[in-house]
């Protein structure tokens, strides 16, 4: 793995250089350029959440710096795809800087045509890796629940949230013990929607001809760990 510090310790040098009027060298110091394989990429996402479970993440926050030197390009190594929760932002749970990763939210990681879009752009750009990444209580899931077990109606348009989960809840329901809690069952259809999504993926015509690497994974909201799921 590149050393991330050495390098914004390198960027900050460079900047140096280019307040004194100087050519700035930022560029022979960027990490951008790198290609990195899909499980390069991957193992990339899971280093930066094992540093974000454990309080150490690199001291790198964006900075003027940094936003200029992405401001003209952006060579982002994954697409995550994950819920709208705002406790699970994928920059902090993988601890990835400005410019680093594609993302794209929905409520419990929803798919539709135009969100498969947005997600098919990374890979159609040379993006190796689309992690799809769900969590622990998710509400939306929560939500599913309610509607189908207990006939909740929700107002507004959420009711077209709740019919793309739907077959998440189907999925999962098989598997549900009796002695489950509500949390157990919506964790367990958490995982289905996860399958789900990251099955739409590997049959989605573009990122098939892209070779990109799928995973899923689920977040827990106590330990801020992502497990893989597949
Ligand atoms: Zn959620």
């Amino acid at each position: 793995m590149i050393d991330r510090r050495k390098l914004i310790g390198a960027s900050v040098a460079a900047a140096g250089v280019a307040v004194l009027g100087l050519p700035s060298t930022a560029t022979a110091f960027s990490y951008d350029d790198d290609e990195l394989t899909p499980h390069q990429s991957l193992a990339r996402l899971m280093a930066g959440n094992l540093r974000w479970v454990h309080d150490r993440m690199l001291d790198r926050r964006p900075t003027s710096w940094r936003r200029r030197q992405v401001a003209e390009a952006q060579h982002p190594k994954a697409v995550v795809f994950s819920c709208i929760d705002s406790r699970v932002p994928p920059e902090y749970v993988f601890d990835q800087d400005l410019g680093e990763v594609f993302v794209v939210r929905t409520a419990a990681h929803a798919l539709d045509p135009m969100v498969l879009g947005c997600i098919e752009y990374g890979p159609a750009h040379g993006v190796p890796l689309v992690f799809v990444m769900g969590h622990t209580r998710c509400g939306a899931i929560q939500a599913t629940v309610e509607a189908i077990e207990d006939g909740v109606h929700h107002p507004g348009n959420l009711p077209a949230i709740i019919a793309a989960l739907t077959p998440a809840y189907y999925r999962a329901a098989p598997t549900f013990q009796a002695h489950w809690s509500r949390e157990q069952r919506v964790n367990a259809i958490v995982t289905a929607q996860i399958e789900l999504a990251t099955g739409t993926l590997r049959n989605d015509p573009l990122l098939v001809d892209t070779d990109t690497l799928i995973v899923g994974g689920r977040y827990s909201l106590d330990t801020g760990r992502v497990s893989l799921v597949n």
